[in-house]
């Protein structure tokens, strides 16, 4: 029976798995790496250790099967979203990664938006990219604004998967999914956008050349070949973005079908069948397949990140066995002892600022609220439910665009607590489903694949490959509570706009 391989590139590690024709896992290796973060608004990562990384996991994968009884049909690919090196005309890379978490580029883009509003709004709409530091065009302007000598000497600018593509095959090329998260792809014509381009002062053939996520390349380099134990025939499929397969990968791949992540950060994401743009640049609006289908999300800053402080910092000294066995599951249970709306105490999650829906680099975190009557319980109750009226308020900005959900897809470390996924049911009144813990990402790169083999025609066609699903549904007595403190959520966010700006700059000025 053949296999295929899956190589997730994520920005702590490189996961990769090696699946039969049925999709079971035959084999797995996970490679780490550092981020350079050496000033809080850097965020970079040695395009050479990712490429060792990747390497090294295909290697190591590929002696766990007898490739006699399993003989490798592809390898594809997830990958992180946003990234941006320069290399010169030897394909040397002039810099690091710049990673999605490199803030760098906030002037650049605060002042676009101050001053030029009405071209930063055109720029959103012919590409689908909000104007966020997160975008690789607003890098690249960065980087030619502080580092003139590195972008003279530029010759391609391309992101961690161009890069490996590169070094295995010597050609730059691209997919549109990882293309349009750049900031450069024009979403209706699916080529490098003239405007995006002349803006960053570069040309479109500095970029890499465009193809579907589903095409596969051959040719590789045949060291490399024998350096991971892959046959020199092998197919290296395009794959796409982390975003857009984790929805795939959960089986998220209709109009009407919202996928949520709560991991570290949180996401939501709906796949549609044509480009729809928020009007007013809440929302992203990505392509997939050429033609057939688009992605529309919004990226969350404060996700799991927040219950993870609420471990280490308000109840590091409690109950220390509990703590130190399941400390999520022991907070979580505090929590359930409490009931929905958690006595009137309402939290803000906004301590890494906000991207979607505010977009607000100076967002901060707040507990609104406060009696004496408040226990840990009810601050711990009041922060899981604050996260997913976060979540829930992007939802709204959402349904404008794409239109009511019907189901809910829900992954993430966040999905191991009951508590937590009821939690959503109840504030988004919609079904919550949950599938038995997997790697979305590297099956669904393997599902490209399968595609690109021409042996799936259809995207849903992975439903067969994921395995059971438990669903919470949604619990009418906790209705009216959450309706009431999701109206004093927005409206608190909205009141405090220009005390989060204050704040911001008092912790600039006053702390280091
Ligand atoms: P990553 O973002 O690195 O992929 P995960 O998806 O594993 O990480 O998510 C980690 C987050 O999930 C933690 O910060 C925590 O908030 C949450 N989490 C992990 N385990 C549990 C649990 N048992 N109950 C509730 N939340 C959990």
């Amino acid at each position: 029976m053949a296999s295929y391989i899956g190589v997730d590139i994520g920005t702590t590690s490189t996961k990769t798995i090696i699946y039969s024709e049925n999709a079971e896992i035959l084999g797995t290796a996970t490679e780490y790496y550092p981020l350079i973060t050496d000033r809080p608004d850097k965020a970079e990562e040695n395009p050479d250790t990712i490429f060792q990384a990747v390497l090294t996991s295909i290697k190591k994968v590929v002696l766990q099967i007898n490739p006699k009884d399993h003989p490798i049909k592809a390898v594809s690919f997830s990958v992180q979203q946003h990234s941006l090196m320069a290399v010169d005309k030897n394909g040397e890379p002039l810099t690091n990664i710049l990673t999605w978490a490199d803030n760098r580029s906030e002037k650049i883009v605060a002042n676009l938006k101050k001053q030029h509003p009405e071209f930063a709004k055109t720029l959103f709409q012919r590409t689908g990219v909000p104007t966020h530091p997160m975008a690789p065009i607003f890098k690249l302007v960065w980087l030619r604004e502080t580092t003139p000598e590195i972008f003279k000497k530029t010759a391609y600018w391309l992101g961690i998967k161009e890069y490996i593509f590169y070094k295995l095959f010597n050609r730059y090329i691209t997919d549109y999914s990882v293309a349009s998260s750049t900031g450069f792809l024009n979403l209706n014509d699916l080529d490098w956008d003239e405007e995006a381009t002349k803006f960053a002062g570069i040309s479109p053939a500095q970029l890499p050349k465009l193809t579907s996520s589903t095409d596969f390349i051959t040719g590789i380099n045949p060291e490399y070949a024998k350096q991971m134990g892959l046959p020199e025939d092998i197919k290296f499929v395009l794959g796409a973005s982390d975003g857009v397969l984790s929805n795939i990968g959960v089986g998220a791949t209709e109009e009407g079908t919202l996928a949520v992540t709560i991991g570290t950060s949180a996401a939501i994401r709906s796949l549609v069948d044509k480009p729809l743009i928020d009007e007013k640049g809440r929302v992203y609006c990505y392509p997939i397949l050429p033609n057939k289908k688009w992605i529309v999300g919004g990226p969350i800053n404060n996700g799991g990140v927040i219950f993870r402080w609420v471990r280490d910092y308000l109840f590091n000294d409690l109950n220390k066995e509990k703590m130190e066995n399941d400390p999520y599951d022991f907070l979580t249970d505090l929590a359930s002892t409490v009931p929905a709306g958690a006595n009137g105490l309402l939290f803000l999650p906004y301590f890494e600022g906000e991207r979607a829906p505010i977009w607000d680099a100076n967002a901060r975190g707040t507990f609104f609220g406060l009696t004496e009557s408040h226990t840990r319980a009810d601050m711990v109750r009041a922060v899981l439910e604050g996260i997913i009226f976060n979540i829930y308020s992007v939802m709204l900005t959402m349904r404008e665009v794409t239109g009511e959900p019907k189901t809910i897809m829900a992954t993430g470390g966040f999905s191991r607590s009951k508590v937590w996924c009821q939690m959503m049911a109840d504030i988004f009144e919609t079904p919550v489903n949950v599938p038995v813990a997997f790697e979305s990402g590297t099956l669904a790169a393997m599902f490209l694949a399968k595609m690109a083999l021409g042996e799936a025609k259809d995207l849903s066609e992975i439903n067969q490959y994921i395995g059971k699903v438990t669903t919470y549904t949604p619990n009418p007595n906790n209705f009216a509570r959450y309706r009431a403190m999701m109206k004093i959520f927005i409206n608190v966010t909205r009141d405090l706009s220009d005390d989060f700006s204050s704040i911001a700059d008092f912790q600039r000025e006053f702390l280091n």
